[in-house]
């Protein structure tokens, strides 16, 4: 069953030990809407303006209950790891906008690939997990995920973030 939250503590409370937990990035933990993601990514790179720069960067959501969820992660010996539909040539503005924030974790960019498809051929070893814990905005995202259980025998916990 999907949970539907806008908070980043609330899904704290739901981490095991051993968790991994994966969180969208555009309309999840960035404020922003994708239709303009691209151009602003660009705007981001090419910059050398800080002020412009402090413009430019989205609002992360619920940064505090973000906080929040990174040190229940750290307790749980857990792990946090993006994943997002930018592709490979957004990883530069993803990498600014995340260590200004000091939100740095591994990212996967999927692009067009289906989130479950793309994670099952990931490097990232699903089964050594004792749960798996998906925050998205996008219900088809939230599906693709939850169709991979039928494989993997790690549960998989969805949360949509309103
Ligand atoms: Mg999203």
């Amino acid at each position: 069953m999907c949970i539907n939250t806008k908070s980043f503590a609330k899904i704290a409370d739901h981490i095991v030990p051993n968790s991994l937990i994966i969180i969208d990035l555009d309309n999840t933990l960035f404020n922003y809407e994708s239709r303009c993601a691209i151009q602003t990514d660009k705007l981001i790179e090419q910059t050398t303006d800080p002020e412009l720069l402090n413009t430019l960067i989205p609002q992360i959501n619920n940064l505090e209950g973000f906080g929040k969820l990174q040190l229940v992660t750290k307790w749980s010996e857990s792990k946090i790891i993006y994943l997002t539909a930018r592709t490979r040539s957004q990883q530069i503005a993803t990498r600014i906008i995340l260590s200004i924030y000091k939100i740095v974790y591994p990212v996967l960019y999927a692009g067009s690939i289906p989130k479950g498809e793309y994670l099952l051929n990931s490097y990232i070893k699903l089964d050594k997990f004792n749960k798996i814990i998906f925050v998205d905005d996008l219900d088809k995202n939230l599906e693709s995920v939850l169709q991979i259980q039928a494989k993997i025998p790690v549960p998989i916990q969805t949360f949509k973030f309103t």
